[in-house]
């Protein structure tokens, strides 16, 4: 017997296989790290090969995946339906060049389906046809392409779109206004001491104050308007539509109250100023850089002065309504300082001119200017809210002089208290009332609170639970100015009203037209045929009151009886008054007394 033994240097072949090995196992690494599933499918469409990616796109693990058709994931790729060959299907969806991409749909373990994006190419390992395919999850690449959009144009702190896309608004805004008309208004605005506040405050309450400025100014944009953050504690905000530079200063100062509110620090308020510089449209410039370069002018040209908070690239815009606002403090400053006053005017009963009451008319007695009417403060005061505090201080003053009319002996006597429409719409104002009637203990029905239309024509609901909450306390309600607005005596009816006050204009005209005496006559008809009163405003000659005695009018107010006086003078006029009070006859209408 003999042995043969025959023996083979492996040494080659094992290294080889470990090179292909080592090679296979990089390959599946590098395939591992793409982030686009790799599958390989052979005609049929049976899953041949995976890599990680396909785990996280699908979740499926690849044991479970592997082996099954394409179809699982990709149903659209069902083979089955069709000829069998995935090849076919390849050239009759994407044409005949495989390879192309294209959208498909893919489909979960959980069930949910998703765009993905497939490119396939042909593979060829020895006579097997066998395909690879790349597939890009396209939800996921969407979500990432808006994140970096909205990245490129938001500040990511306070989420307020960013200076490029404040440019590309305000073109549209100004491009909008060139064709529809409107003014638009470009406003940049600077936190006064924020740095100082972030500094000893810290980074966060730092956030916390520009995240919370970017809400008040986001949600004061207006229709169409953009606020945004242009640079560390510097705003911006476009306003467009516009009528005109009234409505432009109105909105200034409106944001700038907006901004002016305390924050809320870590459980204590703070007071940061805001500065502003204001450029608008046309008037400032065409261009919408011009417009946010011109408002950072203003900006910058106010952090130079030491007081101003406001500055428009025009400076007499920002004469008029730093003007106001000097106004609005000084009010402010004056209600403190009890500069504020009541002048009485006197009204009398037609009938026998026997005095009936009078009219409360506030003045301010200021220490420079001396006595200013409220035709010069009233109107700032109403917008700016100042009239709430002014109009309390007016009620309960009014009510202390009645008392003190009272305690002399002057009994009987009616005190007229102009209410404005923005008090009139506080809640809170029944109330108040009450509270001044009851300080002064005086009768309720003594108190005649004027009114006026307009405020009586707004929301019909609310106004009428205010008028019978008012009503209920037993003062009366008079309406002021009657005629001006565009109520009808009809409309009013079903309000708990006492008295009309006919305007000024209508008895200014009963000795010009006859028009004047016709419409006078028809408001005192009409207001009796409704059980209401009647008074007429600003009667300063004979001849009117003598007409409106003839229509049958029940009181008159004006300067043929007597001006508004102040309290001590109101009081000796009363005592003069009443040991010369005529009877009516004495008038003569023509005007020769
Ligand atoms: P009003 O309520 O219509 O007050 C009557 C105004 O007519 C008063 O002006 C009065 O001085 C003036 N007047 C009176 N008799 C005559 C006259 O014979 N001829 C002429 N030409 N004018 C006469 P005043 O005091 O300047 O008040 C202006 C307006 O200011 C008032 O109009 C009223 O709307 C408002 N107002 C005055 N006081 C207050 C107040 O305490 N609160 C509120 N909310 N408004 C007030
Ligand atoms: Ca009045
Ligand atoms: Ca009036």
């Amino acid at each position: 017997p003999a042995v043969l033994l025959v023996g083979r240097d492996t040494t080659e072949v094992t290294a080889a296989m470990r090179a292909l090995a080592a090679r296979e196992h990089r390959i599946r690494a590098i395939m591992d790290t793409v982030m686009d599933g790799i599958v390989t499918i052979d005609e049929e469409g049976t899953l041949l090969n995976a890599n990680l990616s396909v785990e996280r796109i699908f979740g499926y693990s690849l044991t479970e995946v592997v082996g099954s058709n394409i179809a699982t994931l990709l149903p659209d790729f069902d083979t089955r339906q069709r000829d069998g060959s995935i090849y076919n299907y390849l050239a009759n969806s994407f044409g005949t060049v495989i390879g192309v991409g294209a959208e498909v749909m893919g489909l979960r373990k959980d069930g949910a389906s998703f765009p993905v994006h497939l490119s396939v190419s042909e593979l060829r390992v020895e006579k097997r046809r066998l395909f690879t395919g790349t597939i890009r999850d396209l939800s996921e690449n969407r979500q990432l392409a808006q994140r970096v959009d909205y990245l490129a144009n938001h500040d990511p702190l306070t989420d307020l779109p960013n200076r490029s896309l404040l440019t590309e608004r305000l073109d549209q805004a100004v491009t909008h206004a060139r064709e529809a008309g409107g003014l638009v208004a470009v406003m940049v605005a600077d936190l006064d001491g924020f740095t100082t506040v972030n500094d000893s405050l810290g980074h966060e309450s730092g956030n916390l104050i520009l995240r919370e400025t970017a809400r008040r100014l986001a949600q004061n944009t207006g229709a169409g308007g953009t606020a945004a953050r242009l640079a560390g504690d510097e705003f911006a905000l476009v306003v467009r539509g516009l009528a005109d530079l009234a409505e432009v200063g109105r909105t200034v100062e409106h944001i700038r109250d907006v901004l002016a509110r305390p924050y809320m620090i870590q459980g204590t308020e703070l007071t940061i100023a805001a500065d502003m510089g204001i450029a608008v449209y046309p008037r400032d410039g065409e261009q919408p850089l011009d417009l946010l370069r011109n408002a950072e002018v203003a900006l910058h040209s106010v952090k130079r002065l030491a007081d101003a908070q406001l500055g428009f690239f025009d400076t007499s815009m920002s004469f008029a309504v730093t003007e106001r606002l000097t106004l609005e403090r000084s009010i402010k400053a004056a209600l403190d300082a009890g500069q504020f006053e009541l002048f009485f005017q006197p009204q009398v009963r037609l009938g026998d001119f026997r005095l009936v009451g009078a009219e409360a008319l506030i003045r301010w007695r200021h220490p420079e200017l001396g006595v200013i009417t409220p035709d010069k403060f009233i109107p700032v005061a109403e917008e700016t809210g100042l009239i709430v505090p002014v109009g309390a201080w007016v009620l309960r003053s009014a009510c202390r002089h009645l008392r003190q009319w009272n305690d002399l002996g002057l009994s009987g006597l009616r005190m007229g208290v102009n209410i404005s429409g923005r008090q009139f719409r506080e809640n809170n104002l029944p109330d108040l009332v009450a509270e001044a009637i009851a300080e002064e203990s005086i009768d309720a029905a003594a108190l005649d609170l004027e009114l006026t239309e307009s405020m009586l024509m707004a929301d019909g609901e609310g106004t009428l639970k205010m008028l019978r909450a008012l009503a209920h306390l037993g003062v009366a309600l008079s309406i002021d100015d009657f005629g001006t607005g565009y109520s009808s005596l009809a409309y009013l009816k079903r309000f708990p009203v006492n008295t009309i006050k006919i305007d000024r204009a209508f008895v200014r005209d009963l000795d010009q037209d006859e028009d004047g005496r016709v419409i006078a006559n028809a408001i005192i008809s009409l207001a009796h045929s409704l059980s209401m009163k009647t008074i007429a405003e600003g009667v300063e000659s004979e001849t009117q009151a003598a007409m409106l005695a003839r229509y049958g009018c029940d009181e008159i107010q004006g300067y043929l009886i007597g001006r508004p006086l102040p309290a001590a003078d109101f009081l000796s006029f009363v005592g003069k008054y009443e040991s010369l009070a005529r009877p009516l006859p004495q008038l003569h209408e023509g005007g020769e007394t």
